[in-house]
């Protein structure tokens, strides 16, 4: 069990269980969406679900399974090396779900499928490509894998008519060893973020770093400017929270203000916004920023 009580103030949310929940849960019943929002128990939920205006509300849509074919030691979703085979009817039937639910701006992500000769990308392309026919006007975030460095791939779901390009490179470049599977590095997400970028004139890129890892404050400049380097639009923090005691442990529980710190360095090294805050994940309220800072 989590020592709860040495949680600091701020990390102390109830888990949402009010009338607004109640109403997204009925929302979704019969659609036969599983959302990440619903199934990980996100505190941000009224956040990004709530308010009365349903075309800027963000959810965020797991794909390709649940089981991952890597292992990163921050990550609690279950590892294979063999996973099952994807749904082929996945891309119409989560578009058709989609349309139905009509909300504003929709999340897409998954597990890595090192399994797959293309990763999963065609199936990921062709999920966003069948959401743009038949919700032409809802917005769509790919947050995607690294491909294992396969960038025909990331220049494939790029193009594939999504609004932004997410891809995490989670935590600083000299802690990525110690972090992320070894299939990941540092510099192979960067590499991600380039040709996602250079894939689509306009696409917006961005990224998300978990705090409270045992980073330094040098080491998240130097991340910070390598993102920027390659045109990286928008960057996210979050507190990095153990899922098990088979995880590594929290360095630190960074305070609301120095998240607000970063924020504010983020946005005057010329990323175009930035959402920071002890419980950020890379999806918060994701609509409604790309809304005030992108569309207006
Ligand atoms: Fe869903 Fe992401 Fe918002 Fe959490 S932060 S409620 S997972 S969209
Ligand atoms: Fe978790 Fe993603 Fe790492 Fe897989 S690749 S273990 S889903 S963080």
């Amino acid at each position: 069990k989590k020592p709860y009580t040495r949680l600091p103030e701020w990390l102390k949310t109830p888990v949402p269980v009010g009338d607004n929940f109640k109403k997204i849960k009925n929302d979704l019943r019969g659609l036969n969406l599983h959302t990440v929002c619903e199934e990980a128990r996100c505190p941000n939920i009224s956040d990004c679900w709530g308010g009365s205006d349903k075309s800027a509300a963000t959810a965020t849509i797991m794909l390709m399974g649940d089981t991952c074919t890597r292992g990163c030691r921050f990550c609690s979703v279950k590892t294979s090396r063999a996973p099952p085979p994807l749904d082929p009817h996945e891309p119409e039937n989560t578009a058709e779900a989609l349309s139905r639910w009509g909300l504003g701006y929709v999340v897409l992500t998954s597990v890595d499928r090192d399994d797959l000769a293309d990763g999963g990308a065609r199936h990921f392309a062709s999920t966003i490509m069948k959401i743009k026919q038949k919700a032409p006007t809802m917005l769509v975030e790919a947050l995607t894998g690294d491909y294992w460095g396969n960038l025909e791939m990331v220049k494939l779901v790029a193009q594939s008519g999504l609004d932004v390009y997410a891809h995490n490179v989670e935590t600083t470049e000299a802690l990525t060893p110690y972090v992320r599977d070894r299939r990941a590095t540092f510099r192979q997400s960067i590499d991600v973020l380039r040709t996602a970028k250079e894939s689509k004139e306009g696409l917006i890129t961005k990224t998300s770093m978990m705090l409270g890892l045992g980073e330094t404050e040098e080491q998240i400049w130097d991340a910070l400017r390598e993102l920027r380097k390659v045109d990286v639009d928008v960057v996210t923090f979050g507190q990095y929270m153990r899922p098990t005691k088979r995880h590594m442990k929290v360095e630190e529980y960074v305070t609301p203000e120095t998240f607000e710190l970063w924020r504010q360095r983020a946005l005057d090294m010329g990323f175009l916004y930035c959402a920071s805050g002890p419980l950020v994940r890379s999806s918060y309220k994701a609509g409604e920023a790309f809304i005030e800072n992108v569309l207006k």
